[in-house]
């Protein structure tokens, strides 16, 4: 056995349901799979180690935490490598090795993100100061696409206000959440950080248990609909962080040769399987011709195949599901009279769940690719003459969660974003993060914020001391 696999067969059970590589098709490991009922006993204890993890104190937890981001630096190529053997993703360019440095960087930012008693009132006799008290225990559900760093992003916060977590990971990429949770614990006290599987109903179950106090949910819009349904027998507090359909804006004085590169990873990264990923662009007639040519060119060049081959920078879609979903949205923009610049064309007998980069241009705002989520790589691109009827295309769906403005002009862009719907507005790129800076959706993209001291705040309860 490689040495770097030996994480993903310490996760792997020895009987269970099979675990393929979509990119081959070959078994990688087994699961088994929890049920509603494992949810109790993780959650019970949770709720048995948070008072001693919260009686540390902030300075303990926060060196707790930098431990096991030294754990994620010395385990990195081995949790590589279970990701991009479980959701597929490329070992290189901005894929497992990327996502395994991010969850170490967002774990070390967790742990040294100052957050100081803020005093509110200081006048003679009135004095009142605001605190961040721990939750209890926190609820953490993931998706399948980021699913190492997602639920870096949940745990890391949750743990340094003092709270436990039950971790609920993907039940697509159930061995990934396993592994980082398995590699971080090797720095953590025990019960502090647990992990449950199992489909939607444990998922549930979770958000409905009584001693959860918080749910960290990443995923789609119509199951973080689910989870605000759930929560209201018993009113944990909710971050959700749900999909969106981001929108790209170029302006007439944008220099297609200069934008093109970022416009493709803008909407390639991660094979498009990226909640901020760039989903819809709209280009004006003007320059329309030169930045689908410029597009082009630079996706023709981007090798994909199987994920673990290092020259690849793409690999497959991660299961069958979203497969059809980008197969049934590119039939359909074909069929409404929509150009097909390059792709659109899999190979439906080949192994894996390879979908060709995809490129679909002159189709119209209406289009089902245009409109819904494809989370795959096929980017549509709309053509417009009035710049309004961009602007009101772009916040003319029910998500936003980012959008992104492309100009030689920085106050243009500027004067475009304030208008945009969404959590964030990038100018000149598309879907950059960064640790120190709060990320969130607007619209039916979620409410509450994540990273930096807004995403401390948010796992915690403020507390007044007056007086
Ligand atoms: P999903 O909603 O199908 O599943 C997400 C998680 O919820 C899984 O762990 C699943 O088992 C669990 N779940 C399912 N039903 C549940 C229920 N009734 N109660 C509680 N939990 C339940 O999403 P997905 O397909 O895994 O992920 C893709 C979606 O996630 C896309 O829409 C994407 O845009 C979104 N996403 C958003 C962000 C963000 O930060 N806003 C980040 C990544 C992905």
């Amino acid at each position: 056995m490689e040495e770097r696999a030996a994480l993903l067969a310490r996760v792997s059970a020895g009987s269970g349901t099979e675990i393929k590589d979509p990119a081959t098709g070959a078994v990688i490991g087994r699961v088994a799979f929890g049920t509603p009922d494992d949810v109790a006993a993780a959650v019970d204890t949770a709720a048995a180690a948070q008072p001693g993890w919260d009686a540390l104190g902030d300075q303990d937890r926060c060196a707790a935490l930098m431990r096991a981001a030294d754990a994620i630096d010395a385990h990195a190529e081995e949790l590589a490598y279970v990701v991009s053997r479980e959701q597929g993703k490329t070992m290189n360019g901005l894929g497992a090795r990327y996502e395994a440095a991010g969850c170490a960087a967002w774990v070390r930012a967790a742990a040294s993100t100052p957050l100081p008693v803020e005093v509110l009132v200081d006048e003679g006799s009135s004095h009142a100061e605001l605190h961040y008290r721990p939750i209890g225990v926190v609820g953490a559900i993931t998706p399948w696409n980021w699913p190492m760093i997602i639920a870096c992003w949940q745990i890391a916060p949750a743990l340094r206000m003092g709270n436990t977590v039950v971790q609920k990971p993907s039940e697509y990429t159930t061995l990934t959440g396993l592994a980082i949770v398995q590699v971080m614990n090797e720095a953590l006290p025990p019960g502090v950080l647990t992990a449950v599987t199992g489909a939607g109903d444990v998922g549930d179950a979770l958000v409905r248990d009584r001693r959860v106090g918080k749910v960290m949910f990443t995923g789609s819009v119509q199951t973080g609909m689910k989870v605000i349904e759930a929560s209201a027998g018993n009113m944990p507090r909710l971050t959700l962080e749900l999909g969106g359909n981001d929108a790209g804006i170029v302006l007439p004085d944008a220099d297609p040769g200069a934008i093109a590169e970022g416009l493709f990873w803008g909407a390639f990264i991660n094979n498009g399987q990226t909640c901020a990923a760039m989903k819809r662009l709209y280009v004006p007639d003007a320059i329309y011709d030169e930045v689908v040519d410029a597009l082009a060119g630079i996706a023709a060049k981007v090798p994909m195949g199987v994920g673990l081959d290092e020259g690849n920078a793409l690999g497959p879609l991660q299961n069958q599901m979203q497969w059809n979903v980008v197969n049934r949205l590119v039939e359909e923009a074909k069929a409404r009279g929509a150009r097909v610049v390059m792709g659109g064309d899999p190979d439906a007998g080949a192994p894996g769940y390879f979908y060709p980069k995809t490129l679909i241009a002159d189709i119209d705002n209406a289009a089902p690719l245009v409109q819904e989520e494809q989370f795959g790589p096929a980017l549509p691109i709309v053509r417009y003459t009035d710049l309004e009827e961009a602007v009101q295309w772009t916040n003319g769906v029910d998500v936003g969660l980012g959008a992104s403005v492309w100009s030689a002009d920085r106050e243009k862009a500027l004067a475009i974003a304030a208008r945009l719907q969404a959590g964030t507005v990038w100018i000149n790129s598309h879907g950059g993060i960064d640790p120190r800076v709060p990320f969130g959706g607007a619209k039916h993209s979620g409410y509450g914020l994540e990273f930096g001291v807004e995403g401390l705040k948010a796992v915690s309860v403020p507390q007044v001391i007056s007086g």
